[in-house]
């Protein structure tokens, strides 16, 4: 895939540990905008978009933030959250001005121990950029393990 050298610059700062320790991108050797293409083929097919999967994701978020790092019933006790808060912030690699709290959500399904976790960037990134991270980066949210976990 063709690149612009806008878009070179932004992989390239993905894939660096400027932003998070890591990177964005994992081991992943596809470009930024492959994942996001390939990640967003991963929703249609189960007919969900980004938009749809954040705003699960944020309303978890609010649920869980209540319980100051003890788990909460949701969704009447067919998933609990918890909320891990961690000093420090995070920024948009985008260049979206203001931070994120450096806050971990844990969502379980207690029938089936099935848990998905993810950030306050994590949900941006994906509302505003359908970016869920490259594989083998810490924080990627696995699109089909979402949807199966916070929707279906
Ligand atoms: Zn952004």
């Amino acid at each position: 895939m063709k690149m612009s050298p806008q878009d070179k610059k932004l992989d390239e700062m993905l894939r660096s540990s400027a932003l998070v320790a890591g990177g964005f991108m994992g081991d992943d050797q596809r470009s930024v905008f492959e994942v996001i293409e390939a990640d967003a083929a991963t929703l249609r097919e189960r007919g969900v978009n980004a938009a749809m999967l954040a705003q699960r994701m944020r309303e978890l978020t609010e649920t869980a933030k209540q319980g100051l790092g003890t788990w909460v019933d949701a969704d009447g006790g067919a998933m609990r959250v918890m909320s891990e808060e961690y000093k420090g912030i995070l920024v948009c690699p985008w260049g979206h001005t203001g931070h994120f709290d450096k806050r971990i959500i844990i969502a379980e399904r207690p029938a089936t121990g099935q848990t998905l976790s993810w950030t306050d960037l994590n949900v941006h990134l994906i509302e505003a950029h359908g970016f869920f991270e490259g594989k083998g980066s810490a924080f990627r949210v696995e699109p089909e393990q979402a949807v199966r976990i916070l929707i279906e």
